[in-house]
């Protein structure tokens, strides 16, 4: 089991060529130098920030993956909700690094933490059910957008006005109305991932004021139905 149920990781993402610009000749150092030995980021030279994980600039998808999410596997198989939150100013590096990005712009698309993640799941998924021939383990996601306040279903956009949060009887918090979809394996995890992504109020490229008011949450269900009666 995880001790601390809320972790904070940083990454800070390479340059880009419209960062030297902003810049301003000065070297990156100046602003901010990451010290992942000790967990901290050090701001202007003189202001020191820890978190429990800090990535250095050279970190790769797979570091990132590996430290601060395949830890969580073990708690979701047990039965727990495991929740990965990307939070930062536009262009800090989200979208890459969750790996919701679109396939065709993004060689390293399939390395991002969901892409990653999905790999995972159906790899532990596939051990249980060698070892144990009778478990049957069913997978299936959904892809909602908050955007301006309001819920859109993004695996079934034609529905956009029949969503709303609820509690349900485990005082779970819940999307009354979301459409969920079945997958049997990574690809069709990866194509529900692709078209909820397209769906989106702004593309993963649009750097404006309105892109900061689109949040998806793509969510992977494990069910164990292996107790469950057939019914044929
Ligand atoms: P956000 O979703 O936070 O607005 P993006 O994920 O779209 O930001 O990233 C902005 C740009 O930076 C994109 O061109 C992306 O490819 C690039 N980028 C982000 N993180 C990295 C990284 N770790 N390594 C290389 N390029 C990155
Ligand atoms: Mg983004």
């Amino acid at each position: 089991m995880i001790e601390n149920r809320v972790k904070v990781a940083v990454r800070v993402r390479p340059f880009l060529p419209h960062d030297c610009e902003r810049l301003d000749g000065k070297r990156f150092q100046h602003y901010l130098e990451t010290c992942p030995e000790k967990g901290q980021l050090i701001a202007l030279e003189n202001y020191c920030f820890t978190f429990d994980t800090v990535f250095p600039l050279d970190a790769s998808q797979e570091d990132v993956f590996n430290t601060s999410v395949y830890p969580l596997l073990e708690n979701y198989f047990s039965g727990c909700n495991a929740t990965v939150f990307a939070y930062g100013q536009t262009g800090s590096g989200k979208t890459y690094t969750i790996g919701t990005c679109d396939p065709t712009l993004l060689e390293d698309y399939h390395h991002g933490i969901i892409p990653q993640a999905v790999r995972a799941i159906f790899k532990r998924k596939q051990d249980i059910e060698n070892i144990n021939s009778s478990s049957e383990l069913v997978v299936m996601v959904s892809h909602l957008e908050i955007y301006r306040e309001e819920l859109f279903d993004l695996l079934n956009p034609s529905m956009i006005k029949d969503l709303s949060v609820r509690d349900n009887e485990n005082g779970a918090t819940i999307v009354k109305g979301i459409h969920k979809i079945r997958c049997s394996n990574y690809e069709q995890v990866l194509e529900c991932l692709r078209n909820g992504s397209a769906s989106r109020h702004t593309g993963s490229t649009l750097m404006n004021a309105h892109s900061s008011r689109s949040h998806s949450i793509f969510t992977i269900y494990l069910e164990d139905n292996s107790g469950v009666r057939r019914q044929d």
